[in-house]
């Protein structure tokens, strides 16, 4: 507060001011209002991000895969950026660099020359190329500019090039993973005629570590399955001393091929695998089934089931005892949880099993958005909150973002904030205690190593959930009530 030489006038209004004033002052959302007001075509802090960062990110879960994005170099080094931040590790990808000049004529050119380049300079197996808002609006036609490619021969035998289209100003980063994987199943899947008897398991956008727990899963369970896409070991590799610019983690080549022989598919969340789960049948005749992301005791349960029954395996007694162990952890800790209001934002596919988990545990999911569009959304919602939480509000979509997000938050508040690192804001304004869960997380880390799937990461989500509305019973804790046993 400067008080300068204004003198005692100011003086006295110093109480009046630190009451009021700054107390705005220190809120970085000061301007959000609690009235609602209907919008139809502003979105305000959004929640969701660019659907090329979705594509890169599935595009990274194949070995030797190289991502590629056809649009200008600032595209590219955001989304590179934006997966850097969130997974702590260096993200490779390509650019094919647009000009003023290829926004005119359009993109072939700088297209063919890169996949020169980088075929002869980085040598990897795949280039995955999706688009960007640019390249959709000039309209390139990547179908036949990669056909000239592999004429021209500038695509070295025994390499592959493939592509999606991901325009950002429609869907979001859920939709550009959805795309890429539909691409990776439209140019590798074949159906030769021989069955391989396996269960393909499509995952949908979750960690490096998570990946790796449904694999486990899977084993344990001794099912025949293959997973893509899986950055297990690209994104979570160990520090080795020696730089690797295609880590032997991911996906395979001849895995993916497979994948047309396999007996059954299960998609991980509807919203990031049913499209290339249907390509799929579509293709090569393998029948489908999609499921929610494992977390949580039921969606961990019907995953469980699910698979064991196409796969014709028994569940083994370590699986049923991992799960008595969250039962454990929740019939232990349920008053903590009882009747806590929270909010909620974030990527459908996870936003769904959660609710039904937070529900399960008897807290008050009331307000929930989604930056993703799709149906599906608020179908599963009145689903799941209808009867429990009838006085919930979710909504998806363009305008379902994290500002309406606040305003509902300011009309009644809740005890516990639950989303990626842009929800700080929110949680420091309102003093919300927060527990980070999605993407991107840029300003902790840990969610890249401890997964939040199957029911040891039930267990890993009721602690981080616990920790922050214990430490907030400390915190406002009288001294009279200042438990040391919880
Ligand atoms: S919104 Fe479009 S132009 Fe902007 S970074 Fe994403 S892809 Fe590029």
């Amino acid at each position: 507060m400067h008080i300068g030489t204004t003198g005692q006038r100011n003086l006295l209004l110093v109480p009046i001011i630190k009451n009021e004033t700054l107390k705005n002052t220190n809120m970085l959302l000061r301007h959000t209002s609690s009235e609602v007001i209907e919008r139809k075509a502003l979105t305000i802090n959004p929640a969701k991000t660019c659907q090329p960062i979705g594509a890169m990110y599935a595009a990274l879960g194949v070995r030797g895969c190289l991502p590629h994005s056809h649009g200008s170099q600032g595209c590219c080094s955001y989304h590179r950026s934006a997966l850097t931040r969130h997974y702590k590790e260096p993200v490779m990808a390509s650019t094919s660099s647009f000009t003023e000049g290829t926004s005119v004529f359009g993109g072939q050119a700088n297209m063919l020359q890169a996949i020169e380049t980088i075929f002869s300079v980085y040598d990897p197996d795949i280039v995955a190329v999706h688009t960007t808002c640019l390249s959709e609006t000039i309209g390139d036609d990547l179908n036949q500019i990669l056909q000239k490619a592999r004429e021209n021969g500038i695509v070295p035998k025994g390499k592959h090039v493939l592509h999606c289209h991901t325009p950002s100003y429609v869907g979001s980063h859920v939709t550009g993973y959805s795309n890429m994987v539909m691409g990776l199943v439209s140019y590798f899947a074949q159906n030769t005629g021989i069955p391989n008897y396996q269960v393909n398991l499509i995952s949908g956008w979750v960690e490096p570590c998570d990946m790796r727990e449904i694999k486990r899963i899977a084993k344990k369970l001794q099912s025949n399955t293959i997973m893509f896409p899986d950055t297990s070991g690209i994104l979570d590799g160990p520090l080795t001393g020696k730089f690797e610019m295609h880590p032997k983690g991911g996906a395979t080549i001849p895995e993916l091929i497979s994948a047309g022989d396999a007996k059954f598919t299960i998609g991980l969340g509807q919203f990031a695998t049913e499209e290339a789960a249907k390509k799929l049948e579509y293709k090569c005749k393998v029948k489908y089934d999609i499921t929610d992301i494992p977390i949580g005791l039921q969606a961990t349960d019907r995953f469980i089931t699910m698979l064991s029954r196409y796969a014709n395996v028994k569940v083994p007694q370590s699986l049923t005892n991992e799960r008595g162990r969250l039962i454990d952890v929740i019939a232990d800790m349920q008053k903590y949880f009882y009747g806590k209001r929270v909010a909620l934002f974030g990527d459908p596919d996870w936003l769904i099993p959660l609710t039904e988990f937070l529900v399960m545990l008897e807290m008050k999911p009331v307000y929930i958005v989604s930056g993703t569009p799709g149906k599906a959304f608020d179908i599963r919602m009145k689903d799941i909150l209808g009867e429990k939480v009838p006085e919930a509000k979710f909504k998806n979509g363009e305008v379902a973002d994290m500002f309406l997000l606040h305003q509902w938050i300011k009309q009644e508040k809740v005890d516990l904030l639950i989303g990626n690192t842009y929800g700080k804001y929110i949680a420091r304004d309102e003093d919300i205690p927060f527990v980070r869960f999605g993407f991107p997380i840029m300003d902790r880390i840990g969610h890249s190593y401890f997964p939040t799937v199957g029911y040891h990461g039930g267990i890993r989500i009721l602690e981080k959930i616990l920790s922050v509305l214990m430490d907030r019973t400390d915190r406002d804790a009288p001294e009279a009530k200042f438990e040391l046993v919880m």
